[in-house]
């Protein structure tokens, strides 16, 4: 096996020349084509001086162009620089000049918003792309994608590349504090890709296809969607973003087989009227993951459509996923078990060297090939996150005596309230259990006397209202007294990341400026 992501793509394209290998707005690209696409775009990044260790940023929405741009740069030897289309000229600023980006691959709407960072005056070339193209012509710094692909000397030689590249700087952050690069090899993801294709049963199956919907500068899209699919040779199905009722359509029309997604995508399609016309049980599985998706929603959502669904976990130091609930015996709520070739263990939060038995919650830490490099440029958290080569996950976790795993909650969520452990998570559980609540979260909020208060922020089903009384006493009959929540506010929707993760910081922001 060649344990290099164009590797991957170059095996595909070699056993499955003529399959599509892209599908995007009715838009069908071969693997043949892609693969020689994505070699012009290395060519045509090799005549811009790009070399090998050379960062590029991608900031793009889901498209083929940047299928094609990601496996591009992989191939001039570049690091590709993951950015979200929606950061703020200080964000890109931050981001351009941490990680010294020397060419960049935009969306041209975006433009205006680069040119605000005053760290984009270092970039060589911006190449831009418009959706559907146009044919603009740009000038000076400025090229159109077709432009530079079309202009690209043909390839003659080919950039060596080692497993132990770094292939990737994925930026972790959204919900919590500084963001920092993880520095993601072209081993970490490769691995990772192929160990989530065979968990997702993706071997034995003639072809499959991906739904792409997650985003693709995240890591659970990029490898789970994008790189597995590339692995078995299967049909990427690309949209720019999740609209409810364009996904819906999009799954009949072209009925997938696995459909990675987060939870409130999950909880998207179950609020839909008519979700179990859209032909959902043709997905072979519905894979949940970056955020913990509730009982109650797993229930409903194979209630309803006749999907099923599995949870799995992962973070963008593991590249990104650890766990999976095997197909042939999941256990809903857990987060399965550890991929192949990935220990995992849990230890005491203060005492980080002391070992819990099963049952026993306690920090996650991971060891296995999927653990990033390091922070770019950041040598100290480094050597505070992995430790002997375990990675400190900052998730509080138990695990059963068959070795599957429970998230509990991140360490920086618990609430403590009145001197008790209350894990967010225990409470959504229960508010999910209501009819009419379509999304709920719990945060800590400040208290003189408890220290916090366990509040919860709720969303409820359309057409219906909720009170205040009611749920308390809904609660009350299914939690400890300590974990209800003293606090409940009815929003119609909750901030969420580009990914779909409901924002915690937001809200916990919001609450603050109140006090
Ligand atoms: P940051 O780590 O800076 O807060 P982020 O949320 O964007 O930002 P990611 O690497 O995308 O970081 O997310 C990883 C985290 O997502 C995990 O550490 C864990 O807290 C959470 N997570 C992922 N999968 C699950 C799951 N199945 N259940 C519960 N939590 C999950």
């Amino acid at each position: 096996l060649n344990l290099t992501l164009p590797g991957f793509l170059e095996q595909a394209c070699k056993r499955f020349p003529v399959r599509t290998a892209i599908h995007f707005k009715g838009l069908e690209l071969d693997y043949q084509t892609l693969w020689v696409y994505a070699n012009r775009f290395a060519a045509g990044l090799s005549g811009l001086g790009i070399e090998k260790g050379d960062r590029v940023a991608i900031m793009l929405p889901n498209c083929p162009q940047y299928v094609v741009a990601y496996y591009g740069i992989l191939l001039a030897g570049g690091i590709v620089v993951q950015l979200n289309p929606m950061s703020v000229e200080r964000e890109i600023d931050y981001f351009l000049s941490d990680s010294g980006t020397k060419a960049m691959v935009v969306f041209a709407p975006l433009l205006p918003k680069v040119a605000g960072a005053p760290s984009s005056a270092n970039l060589v070339k911006k190449i831009v792309v418009d959706l559907p193209p146009t044919g603009t012509v740009y000038e000076g710094d400025a090229v159109g994608f077709e432009a530079f692909v079309a202009g690209a000397p043909i390839p003659t030689s080919q950039v060596e590349i080692s497993p132990e590249d770094v292939a990737v700087l994925q930026y972790t952050g959204g919900t919590t504090g500084r963001s920092k690069g993880a520095m993601l090899t072209h081993r970490n993801i490769a691995v990772n890709a192929y160990q989530t294709y065979v968990v997702m049963g993706g071997e034995q199956k003639e072809q499959d296809r991906f739904l792409v919907v997650l985003p693709l500068f995240h890591v659970y899209g990029m490898t789970v969607a994008m790189n597995a699919g590339i692995v078995g040779g299967s049909q990427l199905v690309i949209l720019p973003r999740f609209d409810l009722e364009e996904t819906l359509n999009t799954i009949r029309e072209t009925r997938p087989t696995i459909f990675p997604g987060v939870p409130t995508m999950y909880v998207a399609i179950n609020s839909h009227p008519k979700a179990e016309e859209y032909g959902i049980s043709s997905i072979r599985i519905c894979v949940s993951g970056s955020a913990p998706i509730p009982v109650e929603v797993i229930k409903e959502f194979e209630a309803k459509t006749g999907g099923t669904m599995i949870e799995g976990y992962g973070l963008s130091e593991a590249s990104p996923v650890t766990h999976f609930n095997p197909l042939e015996k999941r256990k809903p709520g857990s987060i399965g078990s550890t991929l192949v070739y990935t220990e995992a263990k849990i230890v005491d939060v203060s005492d980080r060297t002391k070992e819990l038995p099963p049952y026993e919650a306690g920090e996650l830490l991971i060891r296995g090939p999927q653990v990033m490099k390091g922070y770019w440029n950041m040598p100290e958290e480094t050597a505070e996150t992995i430790q002997d080569g375990w990675l400190h996950t900052g998730d509080i976790a138990r695990r059963d005596e068959d070795g599957y795993y429970y998230i509990l909650d991140r360490k920086k969520d618990m609430i403590i309230a009145g001197g008790f452990n209350v894990y967010p998570r225990d409470v959504e559980e229960v508010l999910y259990q209501h009819p009419a609540v379509q999304e709920a979260v719990v945060i800590g909020v400040p208290d003189e006397y408890r220290g916090e208060n366990v509040k919860a922020f709720l969303v409820p089903k359309p057409g219906v209202t909720l009170t205040e009384q009611e749920m308390s006493v809904f609660c009350r009959e299914k939690l400890a007294a300590y974990k209800v929540p003293r606090i409940f506010e009815f929003r119609s929707e909750l901030p969420k990341t580009a990914v779909g993760k409901i924002l915690r910081r937001t809200l916990r922001e919001e609450e603050f400026k109140r006090v």
